[in-house]
């Protein structure tokens, strides 16, 4: 069930990911509907868009209204897709998830304890899930962005971090046994789209050169779909797209449908 949650209040940089649900729509409508790779025709893939939360004024409410619609997503035995939104709304879906493991994608560790007065902020996702999960659960791909403060906490070794760097060196594919033991076989998939690099994905709301390509992150979803439980897609800012960002993200949803179904 695809829904998308629009804000963007407490991104620091280039605003505008609570525009990022029909644009993603949009290019999606514009893909084509059969794909022979998996033998699936989206036309009549069991999907289903709920439209788009109210936009709310504080990143608590948003988080827990989050959280409110995928707990009903969830106890129906349905998979959410939420259309960010920036990162922190992540951390509502994480929080009525149950029990599970997470794959994130993001250039930064978002590993802060809090940030601009807030624990909820975008720059703190990944250390709330940790504490949602708990220590071993978490593994974080497309790493290159830490303060030393996040690096310095002594919670840090409880999300495992794969730096962007290695996996251009050693390719997706050697991570995928350790990601699976760590993520095991509930896993929520988070996509912050700045974990890929700019050169595929240049509207985000923070951009951070050297990234992951748009290649490595399809083969990680295709590696796992079938264990996923949530995915999300976040971070994504369309007034500073040349169309391009728009146009993954919709095809790696996609990709993960038909990985999936296949
Ligand atoms: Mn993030
Ligand atoms: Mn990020």
């Amino acid at each position: 069930m695809v829904f998308g949650a629009p804000y963007d209040g407490t991104s620091s940089f280039r605003k505008g990911s609570r525009f990022a649900p029909d644009s993603v729509r949009l290019a999606y409508d514009n893909l084509e509907s059969f794909d022979p790779r998996y033998g699936v025709d989206y036309g009549e893939a069991a999907i289903c868009d709920l439209g788009d939360l109210i936009e709310l004024q504080s990143v608590d409410e948003m988080v827990e209204s989050v959280s409110k619609v995928t707990s009903h997503i969830f106890s129906r035995g349905k998979l959410p897709i939420m259309l960010g939104g920036e990162h922190s709304i992540t951390v509502g879906a994480v929080r009525s998830a149950g029990n599970c493991g997470m794959i994130i994608i993001d250039a930064h560790s978002d590993f802060r304890d809090s940030y601009h007065g807030s624990k909820l902020n975008h720059a703190c996702v990944t250390r709330r899930c940790l504490e949602l999960l708990g220590p071993g659960r978490i593994v974080s791909i497309g790493t290159r962005s830490i303060s030393r403060e996040e690096f310095e906490s002594p919670e840090f070794n409880g999300v495992r971090f794969i730096r962007a760097e290695d996996v251009r060196k050693q390719g997706v594919q050697k991570f995928f046994a350790e990601i699976r033991k760590i993520a095991g076989d509930r896993i929520y998939f988070s996509i912050d789209m700045d974990g890929i690099d700019p050169a595929f994905a240049p509207a985000v709301g923070t951009p951070e050169p050297y990234g992951l390509s748009d290649c490595d992150v399809r083969d990680l979803l295709r590696e796992f779909s079938k264990n996923v439980i949530g995915l999300d897609i976040t971070e994504f800012s369309p007034q500073y797209d040349n169309g391009n960002t728009a146009m993954l993200a919709s095809k790696l949803i996609q990709d993960f449908i038909g990985s999936r179904t296949s």
